[in-house]
């Protein structure tokens, strides 16, 4: 059986959710036995996500095969419960990275590289990759319809469906907008969003219409009618209460049935089972449980703090609702810490944590932040940088070790409690950048009797991971006399991977990011553990 393709683009305008659309559509197909691999293309000549600022362009997520992606690959993770893989995420700047390789090659023997087909060509070599052992292939085409710069992969779509006509259905997600002074959802920007599409040589088989309000049934006439496609294949995608509802919105419209029928595929019944139970315990959850996120504020370029964190908070909800409470997530600005006070900013929250992060803007703050979690014995859960301050506070307050800081911050910092790995170093004075952090899935070795061992339920576990610091070994013996607790390292017991405090509710450190595993079905143990003991 080949893979069949399933090009979803966007249109009007961008950040509409196209990649919540995409990673549903996988969930529904999933739900129905077929296996899909989710693909995103993005158009930005960087060749991965890991040298883009996260204010400009959100989380960078990252692969179990250590890929720094856009943060759509998590919404399909979490989607589909099952990790992707770096075939799975591509950018402009890595097809002419290629392209550009093999001419050096010479393979291309003499040939006039060009655009089309040489570059297409190398798109369609990864749409393959992408979708190599799975029965559909979801791809979310970056970026919205009309662009000079993604123009590219939509060619590369066409000539896709040219070669394989039954294998490629095109979904179009398009934005209706219900102007103010008009009361009224108008369908005008959908149909000139397809006829560019059209203009490209594509006609869509379904058109999904985003919108504040579901789109009514003359609605979906119109757009049936101007578009080119049936009444049955315009699909409403209202906003809704959580994004993890979408699958159930798009099942109502047999949305999955249409299109494994375009598709020549059996359409096969779904279990949505677990779909629904989560839907209903977010809908169920009702006492809230106030969560204070310490971080430097970015508040820069069209991505919000909500971007920029989006793995995170997705973590919290999930274990949230798995205890049937209601997260309230609440931004704080390490420098309002700096200014005001732990004690003033702090008091009132049922938990801290301190996500991952980079650089010196805020930092006194959040190491005030995490002296209060601990002094106050309030629940706190550290991500990576997050662990790495915690370390810092610990030794400076706990075992008197003035001045203990980061490298990262202070190079000359008289303890070195956080240092670079040895590893790293020369990368960074040889300005490697790109790809050279420690990456990807690393097994880690749990010590009995802690929090985490009992929270995981198991003795090794497997996180991922993104930094260049670790913790000093050095100062090993000195905090944990002092009562830390390492309960997390590397098989070899080399690099410490987990913290943890005695006698404190719960307080956790990890080098890694454990947010990047949870998913709404099945939510993550450490946010779990934490939120139960920010529930108490
Ligand atoms: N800046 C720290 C490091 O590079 C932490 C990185 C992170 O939080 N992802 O080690």
């Amino acid at each position: 059986m080949p893979t069949k393709y399933v090009f979803v683009s966007g249109g009007v305008i961008s950040g509409l959710g196209k990649g919540i659309t995409a990673a549903s559509l996988s969930a529904l197909l999933e739900a129905r036995g077929y296996r899909v691999a989710p693909m995103k293309v993005d158009m930005y000549l960087n060749q991965d996500a890991g040298t883009i600022r996260p204010s400009e362009h959100g989380e960078v997520f990252v692969t179990e095969d250590g890929l720094e992606t856009d943060q759509d690959l998590g919404n399909y993770e979490r989607f589909i419960g099952r990790p992707l893989h770096r075939a799975q995420y591509a950018t402009t700047g890595q097809v002419y990275a290629e392209v550009l390789r093999r001419e050096r090659a010479f393979a291309y023997e003499g040939e006039d590289v060009e655009a089309i087909p040489h570059v297409t060509d190398e798109i369609i070599r990864r749409f393959k990759l992408g979708g190599q052992g799975a029965d559909i292939c979801v791809v979310e085409l970056g970026g919205t319809v009309g662009e000079y710069q993604n123009g590219i992969f939509f060619e590369a779509a066409r000539l896709l469906g040219r070669r394989e006509p039954k294998n490629v259905a095109h979904v179009h997600v398009a934005y209706l907008p219900i102007p103010g002074a008009l009361g009224e959802m108008k369908t005008k920007p959908v149909q000139q969003s397809v006829r560019m599409l059209n203009g490209m040589g594509i006609e869509p088989d379904f058109v999904v219409g985003r919108s504040s309000q579901a789109m009514d049934g003359r609605r979906k006439e119109r757009i049936a009618l101007f578009c080119n496609v049936a009444k049955e294949d315009v699909i409403s995608n209202p906003d809704c209460g959580s994004i993890y509802e979408v699958p159930l919105i798009l099942e109502d419209q047999r949305f999955a049935q249409r299109l494994l029928a375009r598709l020549g595929l059996k359409p096969k019944r779904a279990d949505l089972k677990p779909w629904r139970d989560v839907v209903d315990a977010i809908r169920r959850a009702k006492r809230d449980v106030k969560i204070a996120i310490v971080g430097k504020y970015f508040a820069v370029g069209d991505f919000m703090l909500s971007d920029v964190y989006i793995s995170v908070i997705e973590a919290v909800k999930h274990a949230a609702w798995a205890i049937s409470r209601k997260p309230a997530i609440t931004w704080i600005d390490a420098a309002d810490i700096e200014k005001h006070g732990a004690e003033k900013i702090l008091a009132g929250y049922d938990g801290v944590l301190v996500p991952g992060g980079f650089g010196s803007r805020g930092i006194e703050g959040v190491i005030a932040a995490i002296r209060y979690a601990r002094e106050k014995k309030v629940p706190y859960f550290g991500l990576c940088y997050g662990m790495q301050l915690a370390a810092v506070e610990f030794a400076r307050d706990a075992c008197e070790l003035k001045g203990a800081h980061t490298t990262e911050i202070d190079p000359q910092a008289p303890h070195a409690v956080v240092h670079i790995m040895p590893d790293q170093e020369k990368k960074l004075l040889n300005r490697e950048y790109g790809a050279t952090m420690r990456l990807g899935s690393w097994d880690c070795a749990l010590k009995p009797g802690t929090v985490s061992r009992h929270a995981y339920g198991t003795a090794a576990i497997r996180e991922r991971h993104r930094h260049r610091y670790e913790f000093n070994n050095a100062y090993r013996e000195t905090l944990t006399k002092a009562g830390l607790v390492v309960a997390g390292t590397s098989p070899d017991g080399q690099l410490v991977e987990i913290i943890e405090l005695k006698d404190h509710p719960f307080f956790v450190g990890v080098q890694f990011h454990p947010e990047f595993q949870s998913s709404p079905l099945k939510p993550h143990p450490l946010f779990r553990a934490f939120l139960k003991a920010v529930a108490k």
